[in-house]
This record gives structure tokens, C-alpha cells and sequence, in this order.
């Protein structure tokens, strides 16, 4: 079946995301413009996670826990899990390797973790803008080890992407997808790497408008995690 995407979007836990970036306004926008599948990729954190998922589950929309970490190198990979469950717990070992610097809110925006009704629970007190002290190799096994899968984000992008950073993506490493910003515009990489892997186009939405509209797809057998993360992995 086909099924239209958008497996990169911010939450108002962001400090770079928009505060309208609620559970409920997110999901509910994505039903408007006709998305069959999202995933919420806060910066190094799933904590709008839970209420995002359950938002979807009550409205009808396939919701996948994500984040989009920032690694050792400052290179953004996108990570998609099967369950919020193992979202936490990937977090916990996030954890372990998070700066612990305080967040300033007035300078970067505020850190909203929301209820299922767009409450605000808690403001997250440290800061998700810098990056984690584990490498890209070791996010990518970390992701499969978990049952998930990883993708490096807006790889053509001239900031926290691989391309720019590392300046090329190995051979070995245990990606079936990467995500380009605007394909369309970037012809060349496009037929560079499209033998190779999976093209995703993700909106990395960080306002509401922003979200994709219902123009990228994928082909999997049924709508489920687990097809998107098969899907998504080196085969
Ligand atoms: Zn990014
Ligand atoms: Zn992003």
C-alpha cells in the first residue's frame, strides 16, 4: 500500500520548535493535510513522545516515537523506534552521555513536555541543543540493537548534516535511507545516492504549517511500525 509520510517533525519540546508544536495540534494537522504516518523528532529527547502517540491512537493517525539526535560529530541522524516503551529507555542511554547544561528558555525557547491535553507538564531543564558525546557509528548500531531504525537527517543541509561534517557516508555503515532537503532542487545528489539508498523528504517541520503535505510516499504491505522500520533498514 502507499502511504504518505512525514517521519521528521519537531515538537514545542524543541526549543527551536514552535510552542504550537502541541501533541494535539501536530497529530491533528497531519490528519488535515493528509498524512497516513508521522514521527515527532525532538532534538536528543522523546519525552512528547507518549502524548503524541497515545493523540494519534485516539484520532486514527500511526504515530511513531523518534528523535533526532545530535551526535559526537554534530551530525542530526533521525531515530525511529517501535515503541514508546523502548523510546524511554534508548533516552535513559542518551542520558548517560547528555551535557548537563542548563536550558535558557528566554534566549533558545522554551522545553514543552505536554500532557495528551496539550498541558504543559514540565519545562525540561537542560538543554537539548548541544550534542551527546556518542559517535554516529555508535547511534546507528544503538538503533538497530534496540529494534528501530536510523537515518542521517538533511544530509545536503550545511549544518549538523554527514555530507558537511564527515563529508561523505562510509560504505558499511547500516543504513537503508537517507533524508535529502528538497530533492528537487538537488538533482545530482539525488542520482549519487539513490542507487544506494532509500530518499526520504521529511519537512523537519518546526511550525505547524511546515508539515509535509501529502506528496511523499512509501510502499510497505500494511501500516505498521515494524513494516516502516523493515522497510527503512539495509537490506
Ligand atoms: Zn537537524
Ligand atoms: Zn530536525
Amino acid at each position: 500500500m502507499k502511504v504518505h509520510y512525514d517521519f521528521h517533525i519537531h515538537s514545542c519540546l524543541s526549543p527551536c520548535g514552535d510552542d504550537d508544536m502541541t501533541p494535539n495540534n501536530i497529530v491533528n494537522m497531519s490528519l488535515i493535510k493528509g498524512l497516513d504516518v508521522i514521527a515527532i523528532t525532538d532534538h536528543n529527547t522523546m519525552k512528547n513522545c507518549p502524548s503524541a502517540v497515545a493523540v494519534g491512537e485516539e484520532v486514527g493517525l500511526l504515530v511513531i516515537p523518534g528523535m533526532e539526535i545530535q551526535t559526537r560529530e554534530d551530525v542530526h541522524v533521525v531515530v525511529l523506534f517501535p515503541s514508546v516503551a523502548i523510546a524511554a529507555s534508548f533516552e535513559l542511554q542518551i542520558d548517560a552521555h547528555r551535557l548537563m547544561l542548563p536550558h535558557k528558555p528566554d534566549k533558545f525557547g522554551r522545553q514543552l513536555i505536554m500532557s495528551t491535553e496539550d498541558e504543559i507538564i514540565e519545562e525540561y531543564p537542560v538543554t537539548l541543543l548541544a550534542s551527546v558525546d556518542i559517535g554516529v557509528d555508535q547511534i546507528l548500531d544503538m538503533a538497530i540493537a534496540c529494534g528501530g531504525v536510523a537515518f542521517p537527517a538533511h544530509i545536503n543541509k550545511h549544518a549538523n548534516s554527514v555530507l558537511d561534517n564527515l563529508g561523505f557516508i562510509p560504505e558499511g555503515w547500516p543504513i537503508g535511507a537517507v533524508e535529502i532537503f528538497q530533492p528537487d532542487k538537488n538533482e545530482a545528489l539525488l542520482q549519487t545516492y539513490t542507487d544506494r539508498y532509500k530518499i526520504l523528504t521529511n519537512s523537519d517541520a518546526h511550525y505547524l504549517q511546515d508539515i509535509s503535505e501529502p506528496v511523499n510516499v512509501i510502499e510497505i504491505p500494511e501500516l505498521t511500525i515494524d513494516e516502516i522500520i523493515k522497510y527503512l533498514r539495509k537490506t
